[in-house]
């Protein structure tokens, strides 16, 4: 099932994501973990993409185990920065031979000494889409984020360029994480005054540990409202605490979303059915209403 379909449902919708293991040996704990989560009847599963290597390769075999071995549909990554324009043509062509309908497609980090623009590479996610378009009638996600992306200082031309890459095909947006809710929603205004019309998932992150809210920090630049930091503060040290707190404030935000009619949220599960779980928990009733 395309997932663009999905989101036209009249309903809440609540999807998950997991991410590829670094070596073969971590396979099968993933199947695990994306066993526990369709248990939870996720709208669908998300398979991130890793930068090259064995892990590009397992996004596809995660991604067809969760649709055709647990009923679930699946959305599987794709990044082009790392590879060559012939690579990624290999593995649309093996997205397509698996059946999978649906793909996120993604710049990905330009590779630290590479030269960029790289004549053999696709520049920008726009131009994979474009690739991808040709290859056959994939529903098709792209990121967007509500904060900027680091690259860019300028939000106005971000939105521009994010208006061009809608343009070439894009059905509908994940964000990246954000904790705090006005800026999702200042977001929003935005690129609806910019024609920009497919549906937004906001991406909702647990944060449950002080080491997982750094990296975030140093990879997206992304602003950590004070009632989080309070929260940080008081419970780090305790890697229990900080889970439920973070589980707690995600909840919260996936509330306060909610209340305001929004009515589809992606949440990025890490590999962890218990976050999920405790999420989907705390929301069971509210999904229901
Ligand atoms: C929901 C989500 C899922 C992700 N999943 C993965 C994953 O699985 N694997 C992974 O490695 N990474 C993933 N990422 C990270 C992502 O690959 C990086 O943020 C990357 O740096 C940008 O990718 P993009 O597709 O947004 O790029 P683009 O949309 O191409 O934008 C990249 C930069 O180029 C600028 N730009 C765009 N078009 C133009 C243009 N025409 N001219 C000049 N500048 C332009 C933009 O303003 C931006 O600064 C994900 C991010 C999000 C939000």
């Amino acid at each position: 099932m395309k997932i663009i379909d999905r989101l036209k449902e009249d309903k809440i919708h609540i999807s998950f994501e997991v991410f590829p293991p670094k070596t073969d040996a971590g396979f099968e704990k993933v199947i695990a973990a994306t066993d526990a989560m369709a248990k939870l009847n996720p709208a669908f599963i998300s398979v991130t993409y890793g930068a090259g290597g064995g892990t590009s390769k397992n996004t596809a075999k995660i991604a067809s185990h969760i649709k055709d071995d647990l009923g679930v549909v699946s959305l599987a990554h794709l990044t082009c920065a790392s590879s060559t324009i012939e690579e990624v043509r290999d593995v649309i062509e093996n997205l397509k031979e698996n059946g999978i309908e649906n793909i996120l497609a993604l710049r990905g980090d330009i590779p630290e000494g590479m030269p960029f623009p790289n004549g053999n590479r696709f520049r920008y996610a726009y131009e994979l889409i474009e690739e991808i378009r040709k290859h056959g009638d994939f529903c098709i996600g792209a990121a967007c984020y509500p904060e900027g992306h680091v690259e860019n200082e300028h939000k106005a031309e971000d939105i521009r360029y994010l208006k061009q890459k809608v343009d070439s095909g894009v059905d509908f947006l994940t964000t990246q994480m954000f904790f705090d809710n006005d800026i999702h929603y200042n977001f929003l205004y935005r690129i609806r005054e910019a024609g920009i019309n497919v549906p937004v998932l906001p991406g909702i992150m647990p944060m449950t540990s002080e080491k997982q809210m750094k990296r975030s920090q140093e990879l997206s630049g992304t602003v950590f409202p004070r009632r989080f930091l309070a929260l940080l503060d008081r419970f780090g040290s305790s890697a229990a605490a900080m889970e439920q707190a973070g589980i707690a404030y995600a909840t919260d935000q996936i509330i306060d979303l909610l209340s305001n009619g929004v009515n589809n949220i992606h949440i990025y599960t890490m590999n962890k059915p218990h976050v999920a779980a405790a999420i989907m928990n705390n929301l069971s009733e509210i999904i229901k209403a």
